[in-house]
This record gives C-alpha cells, structure tokens and sequence, in this order.
C-alpha cells in the first residue's frame, strides 16, 4: 500500500472555498497520494479574535504535515490584524517565492506570446521585515535589512532550481546604483554565486529597466532572482503580461517546510458564483506535487490542464470569443480537467516531471567567511527638532560640546543641509547630526562606547531630542555607511 503524504490543506476565504473543491476533486481523481489535514486560518479567525489569522492548532498540524497548500485569505481592514501571508512565511523559514510565469497564447489572450519565466523572490528579509517607526510628528520609517546569508540563501536556491529544472539563465535585479551597501551586497553575492554555476549564464539588471524589459521582452528572462519587494511588483506584471493574474500558482519553499497557494487573492466582487479561475490554485498544486516527490501525478495534472486549455474550456476571466469554445463555471472546469486525465496537450509542450530527477532543493546561506577587524569611528545621531532651530545655530550649540567626536555634517532625510549648504529652504524639523572623531574618513580614528554614551548624555542635558542612534563603523578599514549626499 502506498504511504500518503499528509498535507495540511487551508480553504481561505472569498473564491478560495470553491477553488480549493474544484483543486481537491482533480488531486483526488488523478490518484495524488496524499492524506488532506483541514485547517481553519483566516478571516474566520481574525474574527474570533486571533490577530494573526492563525489558532494554534492550525500551527501544530503544520508542524506536523510540514506542507500548506492554502487558498487565498481575505485579511481584514483595519488596523491591529498582521498579515497572514507575511506570517506563514516568516514563522515557517519560506525564504523562496517561486512564482513560474508561462503564457498560453494563442489560447489565452495576453500581451507577449512566449513568456516562460520563473520568479525567485526573497521572501524574509528587505522592507517586508516590517519593522516600522513614527520617528516624528511628520517622519516615518521603514527598515530595509538585507543579511549575506539571506542573500547566499535565495541566490543559490534560484541557481540550483535553474540546473535543476534544466534553465539556462539566472538574471539579479536590483537598485544598487543607490542602495550601494544592501542591493549592492545582494549584487555582489549574485556574482559569487554565479561563479559556482559555470554552465548557467547570468546577468544584472538595474530593477526600473529589468521591470520596463519584464513587460515588453519577457521572453528574454529565464529565471530572475531579485529582493523581496522588487519580487512581489514584478510578480504581477509578469502574471499579467503573461495574460491573467488567475493562471499562475506559487510555492514558499523552506528546507523544512512549503506552501503552496495561487497567486491571486480571494477576489470578493466573484466569491461564491462558481465562476472563479481554479487554475492558479491547481498549479500551485502541481508545484507542490512535485515538491513531495509525486511527479507522474504532477505529469498527469498539467497535461490535463493544458489540454482543457487548448479545447478552448475557459472560466470567464479568460473566456474570449476569439481564442475560446465553451465558458465554464469552476466546478465545470474541474471536471473538464478530470475528463482529460491521461491526455496531452498538442500544441503546448506536454509537461514530463521526471521520478527523482526534482528531489527537494535545501539551501543555506552563511558560507563561512573570514570575520572582518570591525572597528567603531562615529555616530549618526537623528534628532527631533519641532521648533526648527536652524542648522547653523544647532551647529554652533553642538560645538560646545566636550568630547572626541566631533560634528561632521547635518543631514536631512540623506542631503548634506551643514556645513555649506547651498539648499535655500532646508527640512531641519527631522535632522541627522554625524559625529566622528577625525574629518577624514581616509584617516578615520576609532571611537569608545563610552565616549557615544557620554555625547547623547550631553545632547540630552541640552534639551535635544534623540529620536534614534546608528553607530559607523569600518569593517577591514572600508567604510560601514554611506556617505551623505553633497558631503
Ligand atoms: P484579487 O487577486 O483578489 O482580485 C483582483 C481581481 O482579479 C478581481 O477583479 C478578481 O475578481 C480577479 N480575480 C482574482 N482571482 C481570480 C480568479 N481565480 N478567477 C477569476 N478572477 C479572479 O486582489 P484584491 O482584490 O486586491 O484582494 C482581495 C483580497 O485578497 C484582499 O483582502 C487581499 O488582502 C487578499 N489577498 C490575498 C492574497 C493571498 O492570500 N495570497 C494575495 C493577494 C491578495
């Protein structure tokens, strides 16, 4: 007898319910060997009071099945509820999005015909950590954090599912014409990585021209592995270019744990109609097949799938007069999928997951690297200043301070406002005051932790407001921080 594999299954809200029937009647009717465990997360949940979406018993069943695959979740308005997507990932270490991006033309109307894509985003780090501050009356912040073995991680993982699923090309995007220090680790990280995959071409795009290339030349792209939020924008204008947010399914791979859900959300305006597009659902499925080792059932699936596609059965988000014969409900679309079991599509390229050929990829980050000699030059202290006082004058009272750090510049949100500012009007309400013990930061002299503490001592004695600190450092005598701009 053959040993199901126990996944925990979510219905989600909105469309999910009915997407995730129409799913579980086609897994069941192809033989997937796998033993559902419901769990209840969502709104439902919310409601009751669980401000993540999520009871513990839901988390003891996924501890035990390891593998979600999960309906979309309709998160409510309003604030104190924290995103359950957001959660899962974090709390299940899913640091790889995979979202495959595949076009079906001439079936499916779309604006490129021949997109065959697969998205790696990093899926824990970068603004998602969502750890934000009201610094201010008026300034909010938002941490970007990017860790070298978050980036060792996610980029190995996109270079090894490349040779894996016989790709030829990983391409980064990221920003770090500007963000130097956090895109530019992840850059540099990429080029260490791609050295170890000789076979495998890669590139770097800047990620403003690679989005404009991702909509008008997506079949340039092969795999694309970039940073959290770049990931989750280029995402959607891939799926769309591609032809319908309702097609594409992703997977959220840890070494431990997957989930697996559709792209989409939980469309309200069409829940409960029967006429939602199960397929996002449904290829998330077959991902998540193939994820658990049951690749003839993941085979069977998309060929039945791309079959019922070809024969022109399409739910109305793709229904055309043009390019379609028969609109179908959800329901019906399950069942046209299960008519076609054992079939293969004739125009698109049958899919054939091979046995053993896609056992599961684990990846860690943290390759053992030679500590650098880190060594403390300064301090960026930002302070509140409601009453404007002008950064002259805030210059010339912070001179009277008694210590071996010494004001260097005053910044505000990045640009260089003292000394010699050229700028007419200055913000100085949410300013940065740099403190270092020498001018050159050629010739940058260390500093003692004392020696900060007793500076904010004094900044506080003078009725100044520290909002936050950010210490300098030098790691191997190159700079820890970036220079302001005008500095
Ligand atoms: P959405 O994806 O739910 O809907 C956008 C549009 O696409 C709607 O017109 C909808 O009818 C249509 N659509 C979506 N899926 C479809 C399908 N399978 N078949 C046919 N048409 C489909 O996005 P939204 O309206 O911005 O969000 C609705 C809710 O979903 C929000 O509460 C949001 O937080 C949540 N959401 C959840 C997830 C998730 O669980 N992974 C992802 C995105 C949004």
């Amino acid at each position: 007898m053959t040993i199901k594999t126990p996944i925990a299954i979510a219905y989600g809200d909105g469309i999910g319910p009915e997407i995730m029937q129409a799913t579980m009647r086609i897994l069941e009717a192809a033989e997937a060997q796998i033993e559902p465990v419901v769990i209840e997360v969502g709104e439902k949940m919310y409601l009751q009071g669980y401000t993540s979406g999520i009871p513990d018993t839901a988390w003891e069943a996924l501890k035990r099945t390891k593998v979600l695959l999960k309906g979309p979740i309709t998160t409510p308005q309003g604030g104190g509820y924290k995103s359950l997507n957001v959660t899962l990932r974090k709390t299940m270490s899913l640091f790889a999005n995979v979202r495959p991006c595949i076009s079906y033309a001439p079936y499916v109307a779309n604006a490129c015909s021949n997109i065959d894509l697969v998205i790696v985003r990093e899926n824990e780090e970068d603004l998602y950590a969502g750890i934000e501050h009201r610094q201010t009356d008026e300034v909010y912040q938002c941490l970007k954090l990017v860790s070298r073995p978050g980036c060792e991680q996610i980029i190995r993982y996109a270079f090894e599912y490349a040779q894996k699923f016989n790709r030829k090309k990983v391409t980064c995007l990221s920003k770090d014409n500007i963000m130097k220090m956090t895109d530019g680790l992840f850059h540099r990280v990429f080029n260490e990585i791609a050295a170890d995959y000789p076979t495998i071409a890669h590139e770097h795009l800047i990620v403003d021209i690679g989005t404009a290339l991702i909509a008008c030349q997506p079949e340039r792209f092969d795999v694309i592995v970039t940073l959290n939020l770049y990931g989750d924008i280029i995402s959607d204008v891939a799926a769309q270019v591609a032809g319908s947010v309702g097609l594409a399914g992703s997977a959220n791979i840890g070494n431990q744990m997957a989930m697996f859900e559709a792209i989409h959300g939980s469309a309200p305006d069409i829940a409960g109609k029967n006429i939602a597009n199960p397929s996002g659902l449904l290829n998330a499925a077959v991902q998540m097949l193939v994820h658990i080792n049951q690749p003839l059932v993941a085979t069977t699936i998309e060929n039945a799938w791309l079959k019922t596609i070809e024969d022109g059965i399409h739910t109305a988000d793709i229904y055309s007069a043009e390019h379609s014969k028969q609109k179908v409900g959800t329901q019906e679309f399950a069942e046209a999928v299960i008519a076609r079991l054992g079939q293969k599509p004739s125009h698109f390229k049958p899919a054939d997951y091979q046995p053993g050929a896609y056992t599961k990829i684990e990846c860690y980050g943290g390759r053992p690297q030679v500590r650098s000699q880190k060594s403390l030059v300064g301090v960026d202290v930002f302070i509140d200043n409601p009453t404007d006082i002008p950064a002259e004058e805030l210059a010339s009272k912070l001179a009277a301070i008694n210590s071996p750090l010494q004001l260097i510049v005053i910044t505000s949100r990045g640009l260089k406002i003292w000394p010699n500012s050229t700028i007419e009007a200055p913000y100085v309400r949410h300013c940065c005051c740099r403190f270092q013990a020498s001018q050159d930061v050629k010739q940058l002299k260390a500093v003692r932790q004392e020696d900060i503490l007793a500076l904010l001592s004094q900044l506080n004695a003078m009725g100044l407001e520290v909002i936050k600190t950010e210490n300098l450092y030098t790691f191997d005598g190159q700079l820890g921080f970036t220079l302001a701009q005008g500095q």
